[in-house]
């Protein structure tokens, strides 16, 4: 990295940090990344593929969803690695006769916000997946929905990040904030050292940022961590049972089918932690995962679980968009924490805007939604 009068420092090795580190050394900043453990040991690795799914979304997000919709097929190329996207298009199913309205609404004000989306009947849903089971009535269908591979591009990032000059430093964690004159001037870290902070200090680190903020700042966000659970399913020699990426508008349900043929199963359902503080998967959670596939795409009964995974904590906020603002506490203090489990997505739009707002010092208008006031 070359001499510059400010180096900006990210907290948090994720797809947060490393693509906003990405963003920031390609515009010509100075930036290291402080990451606990390893790049992708979070939120953004682990099983499978993720969503990159506007459809079913909090309105407040869909603008961010219409720009990562033009930046995800030109990423890999970007980077210059693989990110696995695919754009399968996205179906919201439903099954109660009073969802049929309310999706038809709904593809309707997607569409005017920029997101191409259309009401399917069974009939015509049918058409395109025809191993849906037999109570699912209708679909909001979203062409231009997919999925990445997180880890891939995960990494992709951060080497990418490293090309263009930003230090990426892994293994140790970040303890404590030290603040002089309304400003984090320092960052501590495990074992005790020091490291300096003269340039903006992000603080993405997932559910951790919202601890570290407390502890040093005082400031306490209304966002905590959870354990969204993933299963998979065994890969059967057949016929693909379904090709979209499949939700539902009531039931905790995300259907996935991984290229090696397995189905990732997730959607909401969580684990917990043990009295030693272990992640730990609950039963009655993958039971309920696995009856609800089963209910919406019965060919899954013939499949074996193969495995459940809740061990990649994520932040959730208490209205469920996430919180991305300067802290009044410092003041170059920037957080984006409370992705409330569809923080993949939005990534890559996320991250060129806090660059945009690091390099302008202008908040861009698209992070006005997730600002602190709102809970004011
Ligand atoms: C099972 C699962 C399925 C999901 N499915 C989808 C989906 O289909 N679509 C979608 O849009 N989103 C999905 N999400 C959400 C999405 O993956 C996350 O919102 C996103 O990856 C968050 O990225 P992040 O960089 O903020 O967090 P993370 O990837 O968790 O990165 C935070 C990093 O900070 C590091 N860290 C923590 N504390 C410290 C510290 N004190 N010092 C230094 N480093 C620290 C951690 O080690 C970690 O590497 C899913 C999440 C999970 C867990």
């Amino acid at each position: 990295m070359t001499r510059k009068s400010r180096v900006h420092a990210v907290v948090g090795g994720g797809v947060m940090g490393v693509a906003t580190a990405w963003e920031l050394a390609r515009r010509g900043e100075a930036v290291v990344v402080y990451e606990a453990t390893g790049v992708a040991d979070g939120a953004s690795g682990g099983f499978g593929y993720r969503g990159v799914r506007a459809n079913g979304r909090d309105l407040r997000e869909l603008p961010l969803m219409a720009r990562a919709y033009e930046i995800w097929p030109e990423l890999a190329d970007a980077l210059g690695s693989r990110t696995g996207y695919d754009r399968i298009g996205h179906l919201r199913l439903y099954e109660a006769p009073h969802e049929e309205p309310s999706s038809a609404h709904r593809a309707r004000v997607q569409a005017s916000m920029g997101i191409p989306s259309q009401h399917l009947g069974r009939a015509q849903l049918l058409e395109m997946e025809p191993g849906l089971g037999p109570t699912v009535r209708g679909a909001v269908h979203c062409p231009m929905d997919g999925v990445a591979d997180h880890g891939a591009t995960t990494q992709a990032y951060a080497r990418a990040a490293q090309g263009a000059g930003a230090e990426v430093r892994v293994g140790r964690a970040v303890t404590g904030l030290i603040s002089h004159g309304g400003r984090v001037k320092e960052l501590e870290l495990e074992g005790g050292d020091r490291v300096p902070v003269s340039g903006e200090l992000l603080l993405l680190a997932n559910s951790a940022t919202a601890t570290l903020v407390e502890r040093a700042l005082g400031r306490e966000l209304p966002v905590w961590a959870v354990l969204p659970q993933v299963l998979w399913t065994s890969a059967e020699d057949e016929t693909p049972p379904f090709t979209s990426l499949l939700g539902h508008a009531h039931r905790r349900i995300s259907l996935k089918l991984i290229p090696d043929g397995r189905i990732m199963i997730s959607g909401g359902w969580r684990g917990t932690w043990d009295r030693s503080g272990a992640p730990t998967s609950i039963p009655d959670h993958v039971k309920a995962n696995w009856d609800e596939a089963v209910r919406v795409l019965p060919s899954v009964v013939r499949r074996t679980l193969e495995g459940a995974q809740v061990d990649r904590p994520e932040s959730v906020s208490v209205d469920g968009i996430p919180v991305i603002d300067r802290l009044p506490e410092a003041s170059n203090v920037i957080v984006a924490t409370g992705w409330s489990g569809h923080g993949w997505a939005i990534a890559p739009a996320v991250a060129e805007l806090l660059a945009a707002w690091v390099t302008s010092g202008n908040r861009p208008g698209l992070l006005g939604p997730f600002c602190l006031g709102r809970f004011a």
